[in-house]
């Protein structure tokens, strides 16, 4: 292994750890051709030093203790499930499409896959029989895992998949046609490590389907495992820390945030599995109880955790973040004021790993996204991949021929189109519209294809809906364009009210007022809707996408009916 790279992971890990940021410029890190994350840093680097430290703390509704394994169990299970599977002719580069819950055994399936060298595709088990159609299409498997709840859909799925050699493997229980995990007991607990190339496939993922059908993002041994140092720099993890990511398996935040952001620092990843809708009480409870000092959640979740009265709790967190979508600055007011922490947050998405973040320590600009991590060289482009001046609105682009190492993905499968139209002029787009302040801090305006075109203005969604939430009444709200004959497009927000509150013509007045008072004449919503709740992915985004189409949809019925 080159020792120099091992050192300067090492480096990085205790600038971070020490809160040193601006010394993280300072590492240059060469990740060597031959790589594999297992072998090269969580074997030599981490294992040894956390041995019997909770890698793992599961806390479950339908189990009477907390599960924990040890950085060390997690190590011995990884290599018996890897010898179990190279035994059942499961070979590098084959592809493992793992589907279940938050169950204890997922990680060592991540572990085991990449010392094996397979390419690991995640799915949340939130999906349908028919998006698991697709996933298998798009991403002919070799291997099979599944926890029970997800069995069913899996061979409803399988009946349309012809291959014949699958290995169909249950974390827990026993289901006829399936492997039970537990027959990895019996294999040893020594596995040789493929011979990986950095630049080889280690995930695909998929992404969320905001905007369209789900891309499938490929991201190497090297973009993933080691991109994420920007993660868990953002989050400012630290010795001892326990770590709780409020999200489900199958999406990159869960791997961001439950998986590589942690285990490459010997942090302990907490987990809670809660039966049923998100209940914001339980989850407060949770997170006092088991005292969790570093916390990532999703602002979808965050807009339900300050309904409650945050007062009323002993936390004993240490930082808070937030990722997934833009953070309005209403929340982060109600956290501090009820938390006494800053939450922090952090942009970016399938195709990478944490670009832009609040660092622990660092101003917070309410409703800025903050700066550039320090692995990525960020500009606001135009689409002739010029940087724009300060204030201007442009594409958030990553430059990728500075040979300076980031964690951007390596391809879409199957989709070259798609691939030439974010990797340009020696960037990367991201399709997100922004702009950076004087002080370099970057301002989320909307995704591309979110912004509205009203007149000769272009409003992005989000600095209204920013604006909305701070009405008391109003719990969440989705702004889009609705086709107007003369300005192209008229700003309309669709709004979900808090538990108790009223339809009304006068609310509505109120909060036109409101907006008025708020916002240039030209952004204020001129239509708005009442709706019970907003469309979103699995994930919990907003798809403001559905409501566009709608809305036109029901345009057009009107004008021919
Ligand atoms: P699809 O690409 O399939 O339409 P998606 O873009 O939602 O789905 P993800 O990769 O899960 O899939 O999400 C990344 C996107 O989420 C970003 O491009 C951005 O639009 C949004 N996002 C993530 N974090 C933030 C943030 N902190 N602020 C604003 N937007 C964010
Ligand atoms: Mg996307």
């Amino acid at each position: 292994m080159n020792n120099n790279f091992q050192e300067s992971f090492a480096r990085l890990k205790a600038i971070i750890q020490e809160g040193r940021y601006s010394s993280l410029s300072d590492v240059s890190m060469e990740i060597p051709d031959n790589f594999n994350w297992v072998r090269d840093v969580f074997e030599p680097l981490i294992v040894p030093v956390h041995a019997d430290q909770p890698m793992l703390e599961l806390v479950s509704e339908d189990m009477p203790q907390p599960v924990t394994f040890t950085y060390r169990e997690e190590m011995d299970r990884c290599n018996q499930l890897l010898n179990f599977l190279r035994a059942k002719g499961v070979q590098q580069g084959d592809r493992v499409f793992i589907m279940c819950g938050l169950h204890e055994e997922l990680w060592i399936s991540y572990l085991a896959a990449i010392k094996g060298g397979f390419v690991l595709i995640p799915a949340a088990s939130i999906l349908s029989a028919d998006d698991i159609i697709y996933r298998f299409e798009k991403a002919s498997p070799k291997v099979i895992i599944a926890d029970r709840d997800n069995v069913a859909k899996m061979d409803q799925a399988l009946l349309s998949y012809k291959s014949s050699s699958v290995v169909k493997l249950l974390l827990d229980g026993e289901q006829n046609g399936w492997i039970s995990l537990s027959v990895i007991n019996g294999e040893k607990k020594e596995a040789n490590t493929a011979d990986t190339q950095k630049n080889d496939d280690l995930f695909w993922f998929f992404t969320s389907g905001t905007t369209g059908m789900p891309k499938v993002v490929v991201h190497t041994h090297a973009t993933y495992p080691i991109g994420h140092l920007t993660t868990a720099a953002w989050i400012g993890l630290r010795q001892g820390d326990k770590h709780y990511n409020i999200s489900q398996p199958g999406w990159a935040k869960f791997a961001w945030s439950c998986v590589f952001a942690p285990l490459n620092f010997g942090t302990t990843v907490f987990i809670y599995k809660q039966k049923g809708r998100f209940d914001a009480a339980k989850q407060l409870r949770i997170i006092q109880d088991y005292q969790i000092t570093t916390l990532c959640a999703p602002p979808t979740a965050l807009r339900l955790l300050v309904q409650e009265n945050l007062g009323d709790y002993q936390f004993s967190l240490r930082e808070c973040v937030s990722a997934g979508e833009p953070l309005n600055a209403e929340i982060i007011k109600v956290w501090k004021e009820g938390i006494g922490i800053e939450l922090r947050d952090g942009y970016g998405q399938t195709e990478s790993t944490c670009m832009i973040c609040n660092l622990p320590g660092s101003k917070v600009k309410f409703g800025s996204m903050g700066k550039p991590a320090f692995m990525y060289d960020i500009i606001i482009a135009d689409e002739g991949g010029r940087e724009l001046p300060v204030y201007e609105t442009g594409q958030i682009a990553v430059r990728m021929d500075t040979g300076r190492f980031n964690g951007v993905f390596k391809s879409y499968i199957g989709d070259p189109e798609k691939e030439n139209e974010v990797f340009r002029h020696g960037l990367y787009y991201t399709g997100d519209k922004a702009y950076k302040d004087k002080d370099g801090y970057f301002w989320f305006v909307g995704r591309d294809d979110d912004v509205i075109k009203s007149s000769d203005y272009r409003i992005g969604p989000f600095e209204i809906e920013s604006v909305l939430l701070e009405v008391d009444e109003i719990v969440e709200s989705a702004v889009v364009g609705s086709s107007h004959p003369i300005k192209g497009q008229e700003v309309k927000a669709f709004i979900v009210l808090a538990a108790g509150s009223i339809v009304s013509r006068g609310l509505a007045d109120t909060i036109f007022a409101y907006c008025k008072g708020r916002l240039a004449p030209y952004k204020v919503p001129r239509l708005i809707e009442f709706v019970p709740e907003l469309p979103k992915t699995i994930s919990g985004k907003i798809r403001r996408v559905e409501l566009r189409t709608a809305e036109e949809q029901r345009k057009a019925a009107r004008e021919t009916g």
